[in-house]
């Protein structure tokens, strides 16, 4: 019976534990990562280029200055397809790392790259304290 116990608690605490093994895990793969794009300096679009649903679908950017299509695939974003005279920004290698830049001049547009994980380091070292903490426990 007691041995029963056991490993009921130790299932309990194996099913307790894996959504935090699910989110690091997931987290450590894919950072969030996005991709502001600025017309005439303000935020009118964030996508999220981590998020394979982003991936290979156009992002259409209408505005007064003209057209700009972005594309998401797993190299970054970049600018598909622009009405623009110069096709600078089409060009331009995708990008996908923090403080990268794509301008496209004539269209006023800005693809900015900015990066949301390091907020959650710190609770995340702690909790695996947590966990030690309690093994150790249930061993003894
Ligand atoms: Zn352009």
């Amino acid at each position: 019976m007691k041995k029963l116990d056991y490993i009921l608690i130790a299932l309990l605490i194996g099913i307790s534990f894996t959504p935090y093994i699910f989110l690091r895990t997931s987290t450590g793969l894919s950072k969030n990562v996005y991709a502001e794009v600025l017309i005439d300096n303000e935020v009118v679009k964030k996508i999220n280029i981590s998020d394979p649903r982003n991936f290979n679908k156009p992002f259409e950017m209408e505005t007064d200055h003209g057209h700009n299509t972005l594309l998401v695939t797993t190299d970054g974003i970049s600018v598909s397809h622009a009405d623009c005279p110069d096709q600078v920004c089409v060009r331009s290698k995708p990008i996908k790392k923090e403080n990268r830049v794509i301008a496209c001049l004539p269209n006023k547009m800005l693809i900015k790259i900015i990066d949301e994980e390091d907020s959650t380091t710190d609770n995340d070292s702690e909790h695996n304290h947590d966990d030690d903490d309690e093994i150790d426990f249930i061993s003894e």
